[in-house]
């Protein structure tokens, strides 16, 4: 009777072993599939659904298509062929005819079939002197008549040892049935009403019993938007309190913005300007800012950057620009110099490589007020940091960073203290909408004028002469190349053989009249900046390396950017690459040189030879490789789903955010009665998996 009771107000808690025909075994059984009240089993979906409306006689079936029949059993056998495989044979009659099924080395299967009982076979049809379907997926009728399959499309579940499909669809039926079942609804009425959705008792049944295709077609449609509207509120309500928090409002007129303004070699293009009011704007409020920039690689975000340390500057805080590699935190340290000196701020640079006495002095500095701006790499979060009065933190290259490193660096300063993330990869609209989902986004879509463009090609093995021809004359022209090998995981040493000998044969024979200079990741990191900066300052000419030369790095004057098995790297990565070059006004060159065997890395090359556009990109790379890859191991958080898809479910997924979003701005807390039960399964997490 409790059980009964809790049933009706708690249907998803309602312990699965007291509904009808379950008990302690089977529940012990289903909780392997995580199965352990009434919610988790309404929410574990079916994995396929077989139309048995579709059964065809067998004297009318088709070779060659997949079908559906239903007989008796008149004989099975095994039999073991010359070569050791075991063949089962099972022959049916369905009184038009009969046909025999064959498994191939699932003799355990035989013990199933037994003469006069009637089987459900489902399988591609063929014709090898007789006719015979190999392999099917099969279904003993156990009952002469079989409720649960009077309907015409049967659910066919993941399963677990000790349960069959048929016991599975029984559990499924009384559950749906029981008495006193009352599946409550969540979603709004208005909602509903709006996006014409079915209601949540109609989509659990119908999700696991459909009577047609369309009522499948509706109850998915439904749950798919529950997934994405459940995530959605969830991440309305983290922005929403963000929203609600004190943190800093930077208020002033901008007055040493506008004095770098003045001094800058260059005006800001139109996308910076906006970007920069986006980003000094938020900052103005009192809420934390929680902003990402992302920007084609050369699209200048440094700038924007600097907008934000300004703007921090002119209300007295400090800054800290956190980067991913040493050599990335001296081209920002000599940056921020050359531009902000001018206008009166002071800079500090902190790196792990730094000499002891040098830190310290440095740590003193930043403790003590007495620099604006700290440029560092992983340095800045060791505890010894602490700063006067942190107002900012930015973060370049924010995917090379953890979510936690961000959160140490953020907690040095106020409470709440804003953040600015910058990326080069930009996000694909799914992700932005989901795992960033709770940032806002300015987007730098537009290149500074006067870049020469880069043309891309996909060369052979074969076209090697010519590539290094037409590298001595790029380099006879004052320009210079990066030759890039890649990483492979497993090989690395002989990776890193192949790029030093290369770069030696390079020096000796090809290219003798060149300063040829050797980059690769075991380098201490001293060495390699030196290499760099000689690199920059046009010293060498070639530059190989091992490594993906390092995101971000800046030399306008480099034109020519070979990949060497360009089949290896992701496209991302490739793209990423790329932009190391056509940073100056000349013509620059990205060669791919590969011979991609899979059809995956086929299409990679082909993509990045088609465009330049980093949005395509990382779109098309997200839908190649899938969102954990992606995204990286360092924060992947993307939300698996059940039965919705991020790429073909877009539009559920947009109106899902809007809906979400508009009703945590008017019930925050969710604490309207009318929202009592959306509170509850926003609460109970169905969709995520166990
Ligand atoms: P990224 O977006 O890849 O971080 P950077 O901030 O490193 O780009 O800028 C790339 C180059 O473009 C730098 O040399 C920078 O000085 C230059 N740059 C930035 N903004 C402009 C602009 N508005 N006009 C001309 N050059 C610019
Ligand atoms: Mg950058």
């Amino acid at each position: 009777m409790i059980a009964k009771t809790a049933f009706r107000q708690n249907w998803w808690e309602y312990p699965i072993q007291y509904v009808k025909g379950v008990g302690p075994k089977r529940s012990s059984f289903l909780s392997r599939l995580g199965i352990k009240t009434v919610g988790h089993l309404l929410y574990h979906f079916p994995r396929r659904y077989e139309d048995r409306s579709r059964v065809v006689p067998i004297s009318g079936i088709q070779v060659g298509e997949i079908q559906t029949v239903k007989g008796e059993i008149i004989a099975s056998g095994t039999k073991k062929t010359y070569r050791g495989y075991t063949i089962l044979n099972v022959v049916i009659d369905d009184g038009t005819g009969r046909i025999c099924a064959t498994w191939f080395n699932q003799p355990y299967l035989e013990k199933q079939f037994s003469a006069g009982s009637s089987v459900y076979l489902s399988g591609r049809v063929n014709f090898y002197g007789e006719i015979q379907i190999v392999n099917p997926a099969f279904e003993i009728i156990t009952e002469k008549h079989d409720p649960l399959q009077s309907g015409c499309i049967v659910p066919i579940y993941p399963l677990t040892e000790n349960i069959n499909q048929r016991q599975m669809r029984m559990i499924y039926k009384n559950t749906l049935d029981m008495p006193g079942s009352n599946i409550t609804e969540f979603l709004p009425f208005s909602i509903r009403e709006r996006h014409k959705l079915t209601n949540l008792p109609q989509a659990l049944r119908k999700i696991h019993f459909p009577e047609t295709e369309e009522d499948w077609k509706d109850a998915r449609r439904r749950l798919i938007f529950d997934e994405f509207f459940l995530m959605q509120i969830a991440l309305a309500r983290r922005k929403s309190t963000r929203l609600r928090k004190n943190g800093i409002s930077h208020v002033s007129e901008g007055h040493l913005f506008k004095k770098f303004k003045n001094n800058l070699p260059f005006p800001l293009t139109g996308a910076q300007d906006r970007v920069i009011g986006e980003i000094t704007r938020d900052m103005g409020k009192r809420h934390p800012m929680n902003r990402l920039v992302q920007g084609e690689v050369g699209s200048g975000k440094t700038i924007a950057a600097i907008g934000a340390i300004l703007k921090a500057a002119e209300n007295g805080y400090q800054s800290a620009l956190m980067a991913p590699t040493e050599i990335l935190a001296e081209q920002h340290f000599l940056t921020l110099q050359k531009l902000l000196i001018p206008v009166g701020i002071r800079i500090s640079i902190l790196t792990s490589s730094l000499s002891r006495e040098i830190k310290e002095e440095t740590v003193r500095e930043i403790r003590t007020c007495q620099c604006d701006v700290v440029v560092g790499t992983h340095a800045l979060i060791e505890e010894s940091v602490k700063f006067n009065n942190l107002g900012i933190v930015i973060v370049d290259e924010q995917h090379k960073f953890g979510v936690r490193q961000r959160e140490t660096l953020m907690k040095k300063g106020f409470e709440s203290c804003d953040l600015l993330m910058m990326t080069a990869t930009p996000i694909p609209r799914s992700l932005a909408m989901t795992v960033y989902g709770d940032l806002d986004i300015s987007t730098i879509d537009e290149l500074p004028p006067g870049r020469g463009g880069i043309s891309t090609y996909l060369i052979s093995d074969e076209e090697r002469q010519h590539l290094y021809d037409f590298i001595r004359h790029e380099i006879k022209s004052g320009r210079q190349a990066y030759i890039v090998y890649p990483l492979v995981k497993e090989s690395e040493t002989s990776t890193l053989k192949s790029a030093v000998e290369m770069a030696e044969r390079f020096n000796r024979e090809i290219f003798p009249e060149v300063n040829i200079c050797l980059l690769h990741g075991k380098m201490h990191g001293k060495e390699k900046e030196k290499i760099m900066r000689s690199f920059k300052k046009n010293e060498i000419g070639i530059l190989v390396c091992t490594t993906v030369v390092e995101v971000g790095i800046d030399v306008p004057n480099a034109s020519v950017m070979v990949i060497e098995n360009a089949e290896q790297f992701g496209l991302a990565q490739l793209h990423q690459m790329r932009g190391r070059v056509g940073r100056g006004s000349s013509r620059s060159y990205c060669i791919l040189v590969g011979n991609a065997k899979t059809e995956e890395a086929k299409k990679r090359l082909k993509i990045l030879a088609e465009t330049t556009d980093g949005f395509q990109i990382a779109e098309e790379d997200l839908e190649l490789r899938g969102p954990g890859e992606f995204m990286g191991t360092l924060q992947h958080g993307m939300p698996e789903l059940m039965l919705g898809s991020f790429s073909s479910d877009m539009k559920l997924l947009e109106i899902a955010r809007k809906e979400a979003f508009s009703l945590v701005l008017k019930d925050p807390e969710l604490g309207q009665s009318k929202h009592g039960n959306l509170k509850i399964f926003v609460r109970e997490k169905f969709y995520a998996k166990p």
